[in-house]
């Protein structure tokens, strides 16, 4: 247990007891208890919302130089590093993802914040091309209050992936994060107070995103909303927003193809399919959740895969050697069971995993093993729809033609991964594919200074890259006259 006391939620500064209901949250590896928290009401999202507004207009923060809250911002990147191993380890607790992969997680919100702060220091407006005797300029103003929605599976990396950007622009931020993990945006409202950034602008209101969520979408003081969730959430939201004309940015789900063509290295081609789909046990928007294999090597290479799959080590959070910890809820793996029948109603053939391991520790957790079904058409449910879970659907391609066909049929495109030694063919593949990011002879890497986003039900707009601050900016143009004479209207 991090804490026996109900813990405090952020409203605008004002560290108190959520109105709401009392939420748990569970670690997913047994099922315990290790937080318990006071949600936010309806009546703190209007005081939080309010107040927010006011600090934004009052605390100065929207009128200091760029690299006056650019330092701010590098010390909350500098906080987050110096206090990662505590953040890491609750992270897990929270989410129950392997202790490795949370260190990572808490070492890209570090670096989130400072590439923010750098892209902040550095941004220029512009100075466009006249067609008159005046000075013309394109310049960005910040937006006012702006919300954060996230989901459960990446909490610190999601949420600084929308607070960094959202302050450096000058902007006050509510954050919503998941009812499941509550607590990642909590220690950063936290570290952003003890940077520096300015009381009110930050709140954290945890809460049924459907009461919590969707009052702050809503909210006229609400200038924007970043969001970070399923697909049927996000189209909820976008209609909102179309009510409000207001910009919104959504990160939706995937199903994303991984192609393995013939010349591919499979030493680098099964390493990465695995690494594609099995880390953070699937539960990624980017999972490469579709394979299409050449026929002349997909036996040896599903082979090869399953053998592997075996061999994860799926178990305890806490151990560095664990490669896949345990699904977030009880809930959520019974969803991805019901998937794994479906697949098998559907035809599908269970090459490997299908089950929930046993013994060494993991009998309380929501642990499920890597699986990997074959035998399903690129048309069926189970290949069609996201399952957000370690269940990859291997299908064997005989045409370059059908491959692009069959990896484009879906109504998502998030991410694509090409595995060949062809570039000219890799280059081709990564060009007709449609998806926000392809990776070829890679996959699952990022980078801060790259947009990422998707297309179709994957999602609107990009987050990330030095244009990543803009989004959470209004574009004015200024004319600045330079005429000596008046305007001929006067004449
Ligand atoms: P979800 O849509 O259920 O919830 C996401 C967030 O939205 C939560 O904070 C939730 O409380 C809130 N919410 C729910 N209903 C709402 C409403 N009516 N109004 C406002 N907010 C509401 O998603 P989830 O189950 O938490 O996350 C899994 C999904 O997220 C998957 O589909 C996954 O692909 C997607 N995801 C996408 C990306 C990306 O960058 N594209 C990254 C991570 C996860």
């Amino acid at each position: 247990m991090i804490s026996n006391e109900l813990l405090p939620i952020n409203v605008a500064g004002e560290w108190r007891l959520g109105g709401g209901d009392v939420y748990e949250s569970l670690y997913p590896a047994t099922g315990e208890p290790i937080a318990r928290l006071k949600a936010a009401s309806l009546a703190d999202v209007e005081e939080a919302i309010e107040r927010a507004h006011h600090a934004f207009k009052t605390s100065g923060w929207a009128q200091k130089l760029p690299h006056e809250r650019a330092s701010v911002l590098h010390r909350v990147a500098a906080l987050i590093r110096e206090q990662a191993e505590d953040l890491a380890q609750k992270q897990r607790l929270d989410n129950g993802k392997p202790i490795n992969e949370t260190r990572a997680l808490v070492a890209s919100a570090a670096g989130t914040f400072q590439f923010f702060a750098a892209a902040l220091e550095t941004l220029e407006d512009t100075i466009t091309p006249s067609r008159g005797p005046f000075v013309t300029m394109s310049v960005h103003e910040p937006m006012g209050l702006v919300a954060a929605i996230t989901p459960w599976n990446s909490p610190i990396a999601s949420e600084a992936q929308k607070l960094a950007p959202a302050l450096a622009a000058g902007n006050a931020v509510v954050v919503k994060p998941a009812e499941v993990t509550p607590l990642m945006a909590l220690e950063l409202a936290r570290i952003c107070e003890e940077a520096g950034v300015p009381l009110g602008l930050v709140s954290v209101l945890p809460g049924k995103g459907s009461v919590i969520g969707d009052a702050i979408t809503k909210h006229p003081l609400v200038k924007r909303v970043s969001f970070t969730g399923g697909t049927t959430t996000g189209k909820h939201i976008a209609h909102i927003a179309a009510d409000k004309m207001m910009p919104v940015s959504l990160e939706l789900g995937g199903k994303s193809p991984t192609m393995v063509l013939e010349d591919a290295d499979l030493d680098h081609a099964v390493a990465g399919v695995l690494y594609g789909i099995f880390s953070s046990s699937g539960e990624s928007c980017i999972a490469g959740s579709r394979l299409f294999v050449a026929r002349g090597i997909y036996d040896e290479f599903v082979t090869r895969l399953a053998e592997a799959a075996k061999l994860l080590r799926v178990g305890d959070p806490a151990s560095e050697r664990t490669q896949m910890g345990p699904l977030i809820t009880a809930k959520h793996r019974e969803s991805i069971e019901r998937y794994v029948a479906l697949g098998v109603s559907e035809g599908a053939h269970i090459r490997t995993g299908g089950v929930r391991p046993h013994g060494e520790g993991r009998d309380n957790g929501y642990f499920y093993t890597p699986t990997i079904l074959e035998g399903l058409t690129n048309s069926a449910r189970t290949t069609q729809e996201e399952i957000f879970g370690p269940v990859l659907v291997a299908m064997p391609f005989d045409s370059e033609e059908k491959l692009i066909e069959e990896a484009n049929d879906s109504v998502y495109a998030l991410a694509a991964g090409v595995w060949s030694r062809d570039f000219k063919r890799a280059w081709r593949l990564g060009r007709a594919v449609q998806a926000g990011t392809v990776w070829v002879n890679t996959y699952k890497q990022f980078s801060v200074s790259t947009p990422f986003g998707g297309w179709r039900d994957s999602g609107l707009g990009r987050e990330k890259g030095r244009e990543g601050i803009f989004q959470y900016m209004e574009q004015k143009s200024m004319y600045w006259g330079t005429n000596e004479q008046p305007l001929p209207w006067s004449k």
